[in-house]
């Protein structure tokens, strides 16, 4: 096969749930032909007239993140990142590592960790390195969503748009408003969607003139809006009364990791719970993650210029106040970095890879082994191509059937929350998620019965191999 016959349309994305819903290929379509839309899963996806929609293009192909034709995270950083004195398997290039937050004040207790993403942005912002930064604000749910991509060109705005937002956004809008007013740009995003910014430099040089930098999230994976209607089902609303989500409301007082969500009313009433209350509250388990996530490799933004994630190691998984782990592969944002620590403006340490890993224990484990093992199932439609080789053999029974359930529960998380809306019964879709969660807990953390059942059985069957 030829890379002719590999071409693909954002219909053979889409039917393959490769698509990630980023909005890229939309914003190189021009507004009459496509536009993004939530499809009946509560993911953002590209529409248009079936020309655009069915037609196989090596411009697409090129462009979209998960295309088997597009470069891969390594090219990509391999010619921005030439000099990079660290190249790292998991990592990728980078300058340097750090663990810390932000100590100038404002940041890191507005932030959902360390508060590192908006010092950075605003830093940026201060001296007039860029005049806009394309990030994720709240806006007005009347407007069809709970939040949007947009441009902050001031620190006020900027401030306005700090913290993690697990919800579906895409980027069309903002991609056509930097190529349409003149200016230098930094743009926030989880890998993937860095990923489809750098790919889109690449072709269109008014982008790769007007991008400066890339500030990369690290990801687990991307969620649906559905997630936030099935948080207000368990906190006793429907999702027409709220008007405000945060999904991890800080407090020093408590682990960083016992993550809080917060809902608004609209007569202003808050209602709040632990994600550790609520079905789908538990990362791990895969409820309403977007399924081109199965096919990721990337977890810490290898193409990003520089990438913030949550320390998730000890003593700073217990601050509640938060702490980021940061990579830079920039020059002059590692040179920011070292200025703001010598002026006392960032509390950062030097770390290297394997601590950087660390953090992210559970996220490589999923792109790495777990990808592995997903990419050896058979699957109709595009097969993806990633760094990952296929493998199937070497691991051991309990960690596939955790792959195979935290699959099934995306999957299944999906359906039953359409079917408990289409019934009007709320109950259907918690009880079901209760059992999954169940089940899903005790196979990957139980040491009791049910850990000691599956360590006997897959015992069993190694002998017999
Ligand atoms: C979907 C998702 C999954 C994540 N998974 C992990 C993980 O597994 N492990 C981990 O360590 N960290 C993960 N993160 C990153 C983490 O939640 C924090 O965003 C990161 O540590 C930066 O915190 P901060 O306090 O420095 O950022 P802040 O100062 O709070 O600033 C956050 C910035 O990110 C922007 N932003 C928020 N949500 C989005 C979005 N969806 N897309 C683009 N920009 C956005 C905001 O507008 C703001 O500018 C994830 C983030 C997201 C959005």
């Amino acid at each position: 096969m030829n890379d002719r016959d590999a071409l693909v349309s954002p219909r053979d994305m889409v039917s393959s749930g490769l698509c990630t819903g980023c909005g890229g290929c939309v914003s190189l379509a021009g507004g009459a032909q496509a536009r993004m839309a939530w499809d009946a899963d509560g993911q953002l996806k590209p529409q248009g007239d079936r020309r655009w929609h069915e037609g196989r293009s090596a411009p697409f192909s090129e462009r979209c993140p998960f295309s088997p034709l597009a470069a891969n995270e390594d090219a990509i950083a391999a010619m921005r990142f030439p000099q990079a004195p660290h190249a790292d398997p998991w990592i990728g290039r980078f300058e340097a590592a750090y663990v810390g937050h932000a100590a100038e004040a404002g940041y890191r207790e507005q932030g959902s960790s360390g508060g590192m993403v908006s010092w950075v942005a605003a830093e940026l912002l201060r001296r007039k390195m860029v005049d806009g930064i394309a990030h994720v604000a709240p806006v007005d749910p009347r407007e069809g969503a709970f939040f949007r991509y947009r441009i902050a060109r001031d620190q006020a705005s900027l401030r306005g748009g700090a913290k993690s937002r697990y919800y579906p956004v895409e980027m069309s809008a903002v991609l056509r408003e930097m190529r349409e007013v003149p200016g230098r740009y930094a743009v926030v995003g989880i890998p993937c969607f860095i990923k489809a910014v750098h790919l889109a430099c690449r072709s269109d040089p008014v982008l790769r003139e007007r991008i400066a930098f890339t500030l990369g999230l690290v990801c687990g994976h991307m969620k649906s809006r559905h997630m936030v209607e099935s948080f207000a089902w368990q906190m006793g609303l429907g999702i027409d009364e709220v008007r405000e989500v945060d999904f991890r409301v800080k407090n020093p007082d408590r682990p960083a990791n016992w993550y809080t969500a917060r809902l608004a009313r609209r007569d202003g009433e808050v209602r709040m719970r632990d994600w550790w209350h609520l079905v789908d509250g538990d990362w791990g388990s895969g409820f309403f993650q977007n399924r081109a996530c199965d096919f990721c490799d990337d977890v810490v933004a290898e193409t990003a210029d520089i990438s913030f994630g949550d320390a998730w190691v000890e003593p700073y998984s217990s601050d509640g106040r938060g702490t980021n782990v940061v990579v830079v592969r920039s020059p002059a944002l590692h040179r920011m970095l070292e200025d703001g620590r010598a002026e006392g403006r960032l509390a950062l340490d030097p770390i290297d890879a394997a601590f950087v890993r660390e953090t992210q224990a559970a996220g490589f484990r999923q792109r790495r082994e777990g990808l592995a093992y997903r990419l050896a199932w058979k699957r109709s439609g595009v097969k993806p191509r990633k760094r990952v080789a296929p493998e199937r053999r070497h691991l051991p029974l309990r960690r596939k059937l955790v792959y195979r359930l935290r699959h099934c529960i995306t999957r299944g998380s999906a359906v039953m929350f359409r079917l408990a809306r289409w019934l009007r019964r709320p109950r259907v879709f918690i009880l079901w998620g209760r059992a999954a969660l169940a089940l899903y807990q005790g196979l990957t953390y139980s040491r009791g019965r049910l850990g000691r059942v599956f360590d006997r059985t897959e015992a069993f069957l190694t002998r017999m191999r």
